[in-house]
């Protein structure tokens, strides 16, 4: 780790230590680190034979494809700033964060050209268009536009200081956020990873990568896997199945999952015929996990877990539950303890820190915190004072040091003047017979003000009877917690990251009305 002062050094470092060794495997393809470093520094070059210069930014479009990875350390040689675009989203909400980023050069995959040009149709300045895989006449060669650039890398090193990634917030609560993260912040993710449990890995490690690379969680495992000699296999398109089958034919050590990857691998591998053996770790986080899912998960692969709590504008870090911690009393459901060198407080609602066991807001100081939110100082200084992240979730601290995050300010309901956490509801219903899956909102209610309410996907043929699930809850959790009604959906809506799209639920429900919450 050394060798790396920032991302970009990253493939040069491990091609110098082991360049034939496999760093990424794709499909049946296999990139070794001295491929990767030569393939990273032709990007950087042709990027700045393109006129790109320091500070610049560059967009992908593009589902999980191993052209990334010299996308990223190549965008990162040459100083510019790579701002990867949520290729799940529609052409409008791409043209809007292509008007924000306002990149230079656009490299799309090729299951989105048809969306990219009618995203860029909506733009005044149009960034230059380049097919990052696949071809398209509207489109110039991947290869055509790399030309002859050479191997070496750029004289023009790459700055702490220098803006790196700009990664847009998930958009669960509303329109995604850039967020704006220096080499600095990678620099410490990187440091601090090679100690976390979860995050740290051996040489020729098998790293499984089923995030989308537009997200800070599928980034973060790529960078501290491919930064420790780690082989990453990467997933195209997550379907669980498959992710069964590749833990056990990849030998697969290590993976990050979101909790809702982990509840469809269950229902694969429930009936176990696999092997695991050679799993080491499983990291989860990005959102809330059932506790019901978390045991069966524990019993089913019977390697370490990990929690990870984080966002995007914390370069993923935060606080993290080692697998040991898994097995205290009472910290099953905890997010865990700051990661090395990190600060969490929780605030009232003036933002001064409050005692252990008093519910506010989590915050997140140290230098994984972002430099900013890209275009939008107002939205940068309400998030980050003093150095403080504020991250928009409630939770509490216990007597031991363990944070616990109820959920999402925005999404807590108030019924009948309490407070109820949808998560906590959640992961209460989740064992039910015949619950799948399950959402909970609250929804307008002329006594209570709000209403809890359960959106239940059901098992397969099963038809769970919704007076039972409300007493299920209530055998569980306080009265006033559990639903107050049920009503049944066929899937829930999520975004790439697995979470719940609670905003989408609750609408139909709050049409023509304001909550006061959120
Ligand atoms: P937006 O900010 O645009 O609404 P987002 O907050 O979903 O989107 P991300 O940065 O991907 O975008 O997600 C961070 C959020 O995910 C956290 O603020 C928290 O609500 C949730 N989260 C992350 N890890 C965990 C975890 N381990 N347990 C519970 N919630 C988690
Ligand atoms: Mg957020």
């Amino acid at each position: 780790l050394d060798a790396i002062r920032t991302l970009a050094d990253i493939p040069a470092a491990q091609a110098q230590k082991r360049g034939g060794a496999v760093a990424v495997k794709f499909g049946a393809r296999e990139t070794s680190f001295a491929e990767l470093d030569a393939q990273s520094n032709r990007v950087a070059n042709a990027l700045i034979a393109s006129a790109v210069v320091p500070g610049d930014r560059v967009s992908v479009l593009s589902k999980n494809h191993d052209a990334w990875y010299p996308l990223f350390f190549g965008t990162a040689r040459s100083r510019a700033c790579l701002a990867p675009i949520n290729c799940r989203l529609a052409a409008g909400e791409i043209a809007f964060i292509l008007g924000d980023a306002a990149p230079k050069l656009l490299f799309v995959g090729e299951d989105f050209f048809e969306t990219a040009l009618a995203a860029i149709a909506e733009l005044e300045t149009p960034p230059r268009l380049t097919a990052l895989y696949g071809a398209h006449p509207a489109f110039e060669s991947f290869d055509a536009w790399l030309g002859d650039a050479p191997a070496a890398p750029p004289a023009d090193e790459p700055q702490l200081g220098d803006d790196v990634l700009q990664l847009y917030t998930s958009g669960t609560t509303g329109r995604p956020k850039g967020v704006v993260l220096a080499n600095r912040n990678y620099r410490r993710f990187l440091e601090m990873a090679s100690e976390v449990d979860g995050f740290a890995y051996d040489e020729d490690d098998t790293v499984m990568i089923v995030m989308p690379l537009f997200h800070v969680a599928g980034t973060n495992v790529s960078f501290s896997g491919l930064a420790q000699g780690g082989r990453l296999v990467l997933v195209k398109d997550f379907a669980a199945p498959d992710a069964i089958r590749m833990l056990t034919e990849e030998r697969v050590a290590h993976a990050f999952l979101a909790p809702a990857m982990i509840q469809m691998m269950l229902q694969q591998a429930e009936a176990p015929d696999g092997d695991y053996s050679q799993l080491r770790s499983i990291a989860y986080g990005a959102s809330p996990i059932a506790e019901d899912v978390l045991r069966r998960a524990r019993a089913t692969f019977g390697c370490d877990f990990v929690q990870f709590y984080g966002m995007t504008e914390s370069a993923g870090g935060g606080a993290y539950l080692s697998p040991a911690a898994h097995d205290l009393p009472g910290k099953l459901t905890s997010c865990g303890k700051p990661w090395p060198q990190t600060e969490m407080a929780i605030l009232n609602g003036e933002g001064r820190p409050l005692g252990d066991g008093e519910i506010g807001e989590i915050a997140i100081r140290g230098d994984i915190v972002m430099k900013e939110y890209w275009n939008r100082p107002e939205a940068t200084c309400e998030t980050v004072i003093d150095g403080w992240l504020h991250t928009g979730d409630v939770g509490y601290r216990d007597a031991d040091g363990f944070y616990f995050v109820h959920d999402r300010i925005k999404d807590m309901i108030v019924s009948g003047g309490e407070n109820v956490y949808p998560a906590e509801v959640e992961s209460a219903i989740m064992g039910c017979p015949g619950v799948a899956d399950v959402a909970v909102i609250g929804v307008p209610d002329d006594k209570w003000g709000e209403a809890v309410k359960a959106l239940i996907v059901p098992v397969k043929g099963a038809e769970p009877d919704p007076d039972a699930v409300i007493a299920w809850a209530r055998e569980r959790i306080a009265a006033y917690k559990a639903p107050k009604s049920v009503d049944f959906l066929d899937a829930l809506p999520r975004n790439p990251s697995g979470k719940v799209l609670r905003r989408d639920l609750r609408a139909p429900y709050w049409e023509g009305r304001e909550r006061a919450v959120g």
